[in-house]
């Protein structure tokens, strides 16, 4: 049982005792969609059987944890715990009723400092989870495996906050660098994308346009977004060099199947 030192410390019965162990390999940021105090969110823990995170935030940047940070907590679906035994660590911030706003400068201020110390307590590997099971840090929407039947959360604007403000926020705090290191593409996705490139370079070459290649992308959902517009864009050019309907039908669904494969997993 690991709990945070800068957090107020109100334990969540009988979930606290009662679940399963974890050994926590990723911080998960969500927003609660309501805008309430820390002590507000337990309440709605401790009276609902409701999908519990570990921490609570209120508007103010102070924090609560409920649950032991190796204990399993219920708000991120497959990444609560997995058969391997381990999980991740969650936290739900206050927000309006819609989650559209973006995180105050106190609220960014206290999760870059929880973000730090479960980096230093925990190990958590200061990069994006580039998988739904990755080690890393990340936001509720990041994977479809975190949640069931998809979410929002936290909201375009936190997202963009997490990209641009907490997360360098974390890594340069911890190392001291202000950007973080560059990761490498896992093998699945180096395949994939390999296989996204062969399949258009077969058809630029029948086309006779340059060749486009994604090297030295870290493919994440965003990403994955971006590679998806491109290549719409993309195709809207080869319309105009001669190919086929029947070829870029074919392009569309080869593109479309490895897209699909990555954002299952
Ligand atoms: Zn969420």
């Amino acid at each position: 049982m690991a709990w945070y030192p800068a957090a107020r410390k109100m334990e969540l019965q009988p979930e606290s005792d009662s679940q399963a162990a974890i050994v926590p390999t990723q911080f998960i940021m969500h927003s609660i969609a309501a805008p309430w105090t820390k002590e507000r969110i337990y309440e709605y823990w401790a009276e609902s059987t409701n999908l519990e995170s570990h921490f609570g935030q209120s508007y103010d940047g102070s924090i609560a944890q409920f649950i032991g940070t190796q204990t399993r907590a219920d708000a991120n679906y497959l990444a609560n715990r997995r058969p391997d035994g381990t999980g991740a660590v969650s936290i739900e911030t206050a927000s309006n009723l819609q989650h559209t706003d973006p995180w105050t400068d106190a609220q960014i201020e206290g999760l870059i400092s929880l973000g730090v110390w479960l980096h230093q307590r925990h190990d958590i590997p200061l990069r994006i989870c580039r998988t739904a099971d990755d080690p890393g840090y990340g936001y509720h929407r990041l994977h479809a495996a975190w949640s069931t039947g998809g979410t929002a959360c936290p909201g375009d604007a936190r997202v963009k906050q997490f990209r641009d403000v907490v997360f360098p926020g974390i890594v340069a705090r911890t190392t001291g660098q202000p950007n973080p290191q560059e990761e490498d593409m896992t093998p699945e996705q180096d395949a994939r994308l390999k296989y996204i490139e062969s399949k258009l370079q077969k058809l630029y070459d029948q086309a006779d346009v340059l060749p486009w290649t994604y090297k030295n992308t870290t493919i994440d959902n965003r990403d994955m977004h971006q590679v998806v517009r491109d290549i719409d864009a993309r195709v809207e050019q080869l319309e105009t060099t001669g190919l086929t309907a029947a070829q870029l039908t074919a392009l569309s669904n080869k593109v479309a199947d490895a897209l699909a494969a990555r954002l299952a997993e």
